[in-house]
């Protein structure tokens, strides 16, 4: 769960034209110097409302036929469209997914959606890079309350403080991992709601599996090498780890997350780590 810088090098105007217009010169819909400045005005109310839902950024205002327009011109930021440079733009704001932390960023998500929100259908700040398996789950969710919306990826307001957070258990077979967002102190109410909301909407939980396994798995060498020498050892390993994720991922990423919980398990630093990894043997 990340937050990511806001983009600052959309050109509004420019983008608007060509959009609005086919590729032969032929006009789609053409754009009067008023409807350039009620958008220009949208836009600004999108910012001011830290791109949360609200009627009045619907731009029912707005001609029906200008509305239309805008929807219909997204097509020009999709794969092979006039903007794609636009697109590619976008989606290097990311490394990865910023909704799981995990997945290949494929996909803009409209975070206001493109069929409730139309005039928003090309504003930069409302173009989510992420990945598909995200975008999918998420849809067109944009609920009145905050228990019912996602956290802004560019607007909203995260605190510096840990937000996420792992329980562990050892198992006989392996470690069980469930993550939680907290209501900390610095964590706006409303903005908790909404991280908690999407937590759970995207399945994340479930979704982490996998990728615990395989980050596990490539810290195993390290965490055997280390755990022999006793549990001492493997926390301060752990935490170098976890101090090192931090400044790369940030301290609510589920890797941070997953560190600093494993380093302050005194279960897994006396041995539990043994029960975490698959059997392997070399063959060659
Ligand atoms: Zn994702």
């Amino acid at each position: 769960m990340w937050r990511l810088t806001t983009p600052d090098f959309e050109n509004p105007r420019a983008n608007l034209l060509a959009a609005l217009t086919f590729i032969d010169g032929t006009v789609l819909h053409p754009l009067s110097e008023s409807e350039h400045s009620d958008i220009l005005k949208l836009y600004a109310d999108y910012d001011n409302n830290c791109g949360q839902p609200a009627a009045h950024l619907k731009g029912e205002h707005l001609s029906e036929a200008l509305r239309l327009a805008l929807y219909n011109a997204y097509k020009q930021v999709q794969v092979g469209g006039r903007l794609a440079d636009y697109r590619s733009g976008l989606k290097l704001l990311a490394e990865l997914c910023p909704y799981c932390g995990y997945g290949a960023v494929t996909d803009l998500d409209h975070h206001l959606p493109r069929s409730k929100y139309m005039a928003h259908a090309l504003y930069a700040k409302n173009l989510i890079p992420s990945c598909h398996p995200c975008n999918n789950i998420k849809r067109a969710t944009a609920g009145e309350v905050p228990s019912a919306q996602f956290s802004h990826v560019f607007l909203g307001v995260h605190p510096v403080e840990q937000f996420l957070f792992a329980s562990i258990t050892i198992l006989q077979k392996g470690v069980r991992v469930v993550y939680s967002v907290e209501h900390v102190a610095s964590l706006d109410v409303d903005e908790y709601e909404r991280l908690k909301f999407q937590f759970e909407t995207l399945q994340l939980n479930d979704r982490y599996g996998p990728q615990i396994n395989i980050f596990l798995g490539g810290l195993r060498t390290s965490v055997e090498e280390c755990g022999a020498y006793g549990a001492s050892v493997l926390k301060a390993y752990l935490a170098r780890a976890h101090a090192s994720h931090c400044k790369n991922f940030g301290r609510n990423h589920w890797q941070s997350v997953l560190l600093m919980a494993l380093s302050i398990s005194d279960e897994f630093c006396s041995g539990g780590y043994k029960t975490c990894f698959g059997q392997h043997r070399v063959v060659i």
